[in-house]
């Protein structure tokens, strides 16, 4: 189009009204980091859960490229999506129900995490072709939860070594996950882990990888790295410590304090402003009532999105560069912001949480006003949210 043509107003950038802008420049500086902190020889970078809400596409790409030695997930089906949308690479799935489809994931080359005698068995069943299935056994450590029990490690370390040799399986890794409750706790953890790190070379196995920690341990408990470590919380630039719970009491083990860039940035658009008399009712129940004329933003949020109804009357807001609470009631949809006298229009940006250094909100913040943790924050924000990846390169 030549100068002086055809001249039309520039497009103005229209933003999602409700939007989680994800920084994948902080996700690549948060695994620099990890890796820096914990020095091991391999990092697992955890995307279970749509990356925790950050979404597992990007995410897992931005990861590779940072170095991931491996990506973790939950379920098989979290895997396959990852294959299906090009990432490569080794992906680890351990958490599998009766209906997994194992033979699924092989050909997805997808490893699998092996938590009994029953699961190795259905695997070997699955076996097809000419390349072994690669293996991590899972061991139960502590936490009661997945992982084979020590009454089954005869059983399955045989039966992985004797399918090891019969060229079906190959046994990569070992691992197991620790509860956190204490560091004497996962030393504990840790001396029953290597208890089954000797069961299994004794019964002939030989795993390239070994490992125990997720974010917390992997950062407070260096005995505990071995040579990989599984993070997912520290890769979105959250601290896996609760504020007043850090390992040591002090702030040692804040994200900031631990360089970690917070990668999702929670906003909305303010959908409506109104003037209201003193004594308004605002939202269900009219828990809050205005005790002055005074300005009502909404914001276009509510529990369908993620926004905790728990963090009623608390959960703060950044308008405008000023700071404000949730005032009554959060609804499925929406929730009401008592802004005073300010200028606040309606088009305005509300930030709910993001980088505490740029001025928002820490999603520690929400996660106090819910009565949760950070990762229940952003691993349920809803499928109405955009999501809108950043990134410098
Ligand atoms: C979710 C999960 C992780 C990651 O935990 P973070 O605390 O987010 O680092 C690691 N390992 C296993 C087995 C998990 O289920």
């Amino acid at each position: 189009m030549t100068e002086g043509q055809h001249e039309r107003p520039q497009p103005i950038e229209v933003r999602p009204t409700r939007e989680a802008i994800v920084d994948l420049d902080a996700v690549r500086a948060n695994i620099e980091t990890v890796r820096r902190l914990t020095g091991t020889d391999q990092l697992i970078v955890v995307v279970k859960a749509d990356a925790y809400g950050h979404g597992a596409v990007p995410v897992a790409r931005a990861a590779v490229e940072a170095g991931a030695d491996r990506l973790g997930v939950a379920d098989i089906r979290e895997g396959l999506a990852l294959r299906d949308a090009g990432i490569t690479g080794p992906i680890l799935a351990w958490l599998h129900g009766p209906d997994a489809d194992f033979a699924a994931a092989l050909s997805g080359d997808i490893e699998l995490g092996v938590s009994s005698v029953e699961q190795l068995r259905a695997v070997i069943a699955a076996q097809q072709g000419d390349a072994a299935a690669a293996v991590q056994l899972k061991l139960e450590t502590g936490l009661s939860r997945n992982g084979a029990s020590v009454s089954q490690w005869p059983t399955l370390f045989a039966e992985a070594a004797e399918a090891e040799r019969a060229g079906l399986i190959r046994v990569v890794g070992l691992f197991s996950h620790v509860s956190n409750a204490s560091p004497e706790d996962d030393a504990a953890a840790a001396r029953v882990f290597e208890q089954g790190l000797d069961a299994a070379r004794a019964a002939g196995l030989t795993p390239e990888t070994t490992h125990l920690a997720a974010s917390a341990a992997a950062l407070a408990l260096p005995a505990l790295r071995y040579d990989t470590v599984r993070v997912g919380v520290a890769v979105y630039g959250l601290s896996p410590f609760e504020p007043d719970a850090s390992a040591d009491g002090s702030s040692t083990f804040t994200a900031a304090a631990l360089g970690l860039r917070p990668a999702m940035t929670l906003r909305a658009t303010v959908a409506a402003v109104r003037r209201v008399e003193p004594g308004a009712g605002v939202s269900y129940d009219y828990t809050y009532r205005t005790d002055r004329p005074t300005n009502l933003a909404l914001i276009p949020l509510g529990y369908a999105d993620g926004i905790p109804r728990a963090a009623s009357g608390r959960g703060p807001v950044v308008i405008g560069g000023r700071r404000y609470r949730v005032c009554g009631r959060i609804a499925m949809d929406q929730f009401v912001v008592d802004v005073g006298d300010d200028d606040v229009r309606v088009g305005d940006d509300a930030v709910l949480f993001g980088d505490p250094s740029t001025g928002a909100p820490a999603v520690e913040e929400w996660a106090e006003a819910a009565g949760t943790i950070n990762y229940e924050i952003v691993t349920r924000i809803g499928p109405r949210v955009t999501r809108t990846v950043r990134e410098a390169r």
